[in-house]
């Protein structure tokens, strides 16, 4: 039996693909390489270009392969696009959520692993968020996340599809030989942002405020590797396949950094000064993001392998140093 990872091309999905490959498991991947790179997909997974939406072609994925759990990591994310073209996230988000979930039910498959997301919460109510606490999403994909949540919670009552949403904070890091990483056009995420500064890509990186309410003024994040991120996919998958009952948990370190001390860690790590400057704040940006991600690892078993956060950025510095123009040069 095979394991479907849908995104399986993407940044986490390519990782995660990997890491199933490692555990010798038999990988099935699907991808329309709308974000996603070819070059990302493992030479040992079954790669299948096409798009979630497209019914017919799912189906034939499906009745082709024997898929006995599917990871879901195929969704737009891009906040500040989902802003300015909600539309765009609830057609690839939501509407590719329901054919997948239309023909697993279709061809009999009852697991599903998806990648669901901080964004959720909204504003946080507590210091460290809580898989209890509101989910009142600030923007489109957040929203569309949440509703996605929600549908595989009334598919797993009407049909018996059972779930673990994982709500990650920010993925971050790559495979530490440097064979593959992030590569997202454009980026939007701090570390790659700082690491294209540090090779001289970018003249400097921009902090977007310096006067929220932290210890040193700017945002506060969570992060947390892609390749503890990808683990924490498999032991839910064996999680399920127990028997065990549907349910979502933060993956998180549980421990937040702020801009600029990911920044100072950053220069650390390269040996770089990587300018920067400190500008207006945007809008939308909580002062601070932490998961309470003890649930997973009680629940779940998990533990996360990276928790330095220097360490992180070394293994998304040797990806950049390897690949400077990402998945172009491979
Ligand atoms: P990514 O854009 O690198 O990967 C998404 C992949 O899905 C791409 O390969 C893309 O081509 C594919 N895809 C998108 N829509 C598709 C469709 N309709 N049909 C087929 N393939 C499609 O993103 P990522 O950073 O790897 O994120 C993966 C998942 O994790 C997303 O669902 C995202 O919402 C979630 N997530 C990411 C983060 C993060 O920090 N990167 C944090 C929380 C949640």
């Amino acid at each position: 039996m095979a394991i479907l990872v849908a995104g399986g091309a993407g940044y986490i999905g390519s990782h995660m693909v990997d890491r199933l490959i490692e555990k010798g498991q038999d990988v099935v991947v699907v991808d329309n390489l709308s974000t996603g790179h070819l070059a990302a997909v493992h030479e040992k997974a079954r790669f299948y270009q096409g798009d979630t939406r497209d019914k017919t072609f799912l189906t034939n994925v499906f009745k082709k392969e024997k898929i006995d759990g599917v990871i879901h990591m195929d969704a737009f994310s891009l906040v500040g696009e989902s802003m300015t073209d909600p539309l765009k996230y609830f057609d690839n988000n939501i509407y590719g959520m329901i054919v997948l979930l239309e023909v697993m039910h279709e061809q009999g498959v009852k697991y599903m692993v998806f990648s669901s997301t901080a964004a959720t919460y909204g504003e946080p109510e507590n210091e460290l968020i809580a898989e209890t606490d509101h989910q009142e999403p600030i923007n489109p994909y957040g929203e569309s996340k949440l509703a996605m949540e929600r549908m595989i919670r009334w598919a797993d009552e009407a049909y018996g599809i059972k779930f673990v949403a994982l709500r990650y904070f920010n993925a971050a890091g790559a495979k530490a030989d440097g064979s593959i990483g992030e590569d997202h056009h454009p980026e939007t995420h701090l570390i790659p942002i700082i690491l294209q500064v540090a090779a001289g890509q970018r003249a400097e990186l921009q902090i977007f405020g310096a006067d929220y309410k932290t210890p040193d003024g700017t945002n506060v994040r969570d992060y947390v590797h892609v390749l503890d991120l990808a683990d924490a996919h498999m032991l839910a998958l064996e999680y399920l396949q127990a028997g065990n009952p549907s349910q979502a948990f933060n993956l998180g370190s549980s421990t937040g950094f702020s801009n600029q001390q990911m920044l100072e860690a950053a220069r650390k790590v390269t040996g770089k000064a990587i300018p920067a400057k400190v500008a207006p704040r945007r809008g939308g940006d909580p002062d601070s993001l932490v998961a309470d991600s003890q649930k997973a690892r009680q629940v779940l078993g998990w533990q996360p392998q990276y928790d330095d956060v220097e360490d992180i950025i070394r293994t998304a510095w040797a990806w950049k140093q390897s690949h400077p123009q990402g998945y172009a040069d491979k």
